[in-house]
């Protein structure tokens, strides 16, 4: 079990009061700020000054007072040096990524990852001319064949989408370290419960969309790096975040600082159920996949990574065979047990499943589906914690029956 405590981490960093001594932080939605001596522009444009370096904010797509404390938070819980949010996800993977390479650049990456990444890998970033090579990232061999000179970045997520294979950081920073690239680990589906930076990676990447926000009501990302990295992206020449400008909005990173604090509860409180639901689901002799399940193949590799006391995660997904019997599922779920939600992503408070081939791995070709050995009916599940967990065994456990998923 790993020693670090994300939850300890966050509560450690200074805490930001709001104006007139208010318990939240204020939100500060000035796009530009008033510079009290002219004498200092120069320095401030050319990064030399900051508001924490004797000089002030600039203007919000630089940086931006609220925003600035959801990254200090983040930075903390994820013990890096710094952290910047972006206005999605994938702003914040497609920034680090350009940030990283530049044409003639090459990127190894897990063949398991999002299908929106794997798009951005496969489809657009080669008109960039920057080529990907997917690996599965468990066999090492095979990743480190694939690293060619001109590769500048591993990347991979912590936790796949959808398969929920694992990723041995640790091995995997050790062989990218050895040959002088970058690690790049999308955090998305285990925040508080791995810490990909403390097993080695170089920057983390995140979906705040998902389980941090936790409320489904927003779209936002961040990246937790070194202070050096950070001010990359920020650069007025050739920041990617900085020039590309998927500015995270105030109000938005004010609603996540609200949040942070009960991550770690809803975390545990996601993981206590999926564990349950999951072992139920095995008894009934059900093909489901979760990590926390001794007979899991990557149970042990999970159980070493972890940061102790957030359990396995939220997410498990259930191997229907066919669509057909993955939407028959879904739909029993839904419409007839009141189980969930048939939607795309994750992290939310209710559960929310979806037939991963057809909805957010649509962008990986049949073939490229088939290698990373994801199944047509693969029905992945994000499980929530409303309504009674006894309840919610049995609405599971009538809809398998009724569709025939169990043993018979
Ligand atoms: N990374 C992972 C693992 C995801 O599942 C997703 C979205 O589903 C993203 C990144 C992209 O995040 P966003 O939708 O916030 O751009």
């Amino acid at each position: 079990m790993q020693r670090f405590k994300p939850e300890q981490a966050l509560c450690e960093t200074r805490r930001e009061f709001g104006e007139h001594g208010g318990v939240t932080p204020s939100i500060s939605r000035s796009a530009t700020f008033t510079v009290m001596d002219p004498a200092t522009m120069p320095e401030i444009f050319g990064g030399r000054r900051g508001p924490e370096s004797g000089g002030c904010f600039l203007y919000s797509r630089h940086f931006n007072p609220t925003s600035s404390i959801l990254g200090r938070y983040l930075a903390a819980m994820e013990n890096t040096e710094a952290a910047i949010c972006t206005a999605s996800g994938m702003a914040a993977i497609s920034s680090t990524l350009l940030q990283l390479c530049h044409r003639g650049d090459h990127i190894v990456s897990s063949d398991t990852i999002y299908g929106g990444s794997h798009a951005l890998f496969n489809d657009l970033m080669p008109q960039m001319g920057i080529d990907t090579t997917f690996v599965d990232p468990s066999d090492l061999e095979a990743v480190s064949r694939a690293i060619t000179p001109q590769t500048r970045v591993l990347y991979t997520e912590a936790m796949a989408n959808p398969t929920l294979k694992m990723a041995h950081i640790p091995k995997l920073a050790d062989l990218a370290h050895r040959r002088g690239i970058k690690l790049v680990v999308d955090n998305t589906f285990t925040p508080m419960m791995i810490s990909p930076a403390v097993l080695g990676a170089d920057i983390v990447v995140y979906s705040l969309t998902k389980f941090i926000n936790g409320a489904s009501d927003v779209i936002a990302g961040a990246i937790c790096a070194d202070k050096a990295f950070i001010h990359q992206l920020m650069d007025l020449h050739t920041g990617r975040v900085m020039l590309l400008g998927p500015t995270m909005d105030p109000r938005v990173a004010y609603d996540i600082i609200q949040r942070l604090p009960h991550l770690a509860i809803r975390m545990r409180e996601h993981s206590r159920r999926a564990h349950r639901i999951a072992s139920r689901l095995e008894e009934l002799g059900v093909p489901v996949i979760y990590p926390g399940l001794a007979a899991h193949p990557q149970h042990a590799l999970v159980t070493e990574l972890i940061n102790e006391g957030y359990g396995y995660g939220g997410l498990m997904a259930i191997d229907c065979g066919t669509q057909r019997l993955a939407d028959a599922f879904m739909d029993r779920l839904q419409n007839e047990e009141d189980f969930g939600y048939i939607a795309v992503s994750l992290g939310y408070y209710d559960t929310l499943m979806s037939c991963s081939s057809a909805t957010t791995s649509s962008e990986i070709s049949d073939d490229a589906q088939k290698m990373m050995g994801l199944s047509e009916g693969l029905v992945r599940l994000s499980v929530g914690f409303t309504g009674s967990l006894a309840e919610r065994l049995a609405q599971m456990e009538r809809a398998v029956i009724a569709v025939g998923l169990h043993r018979s």
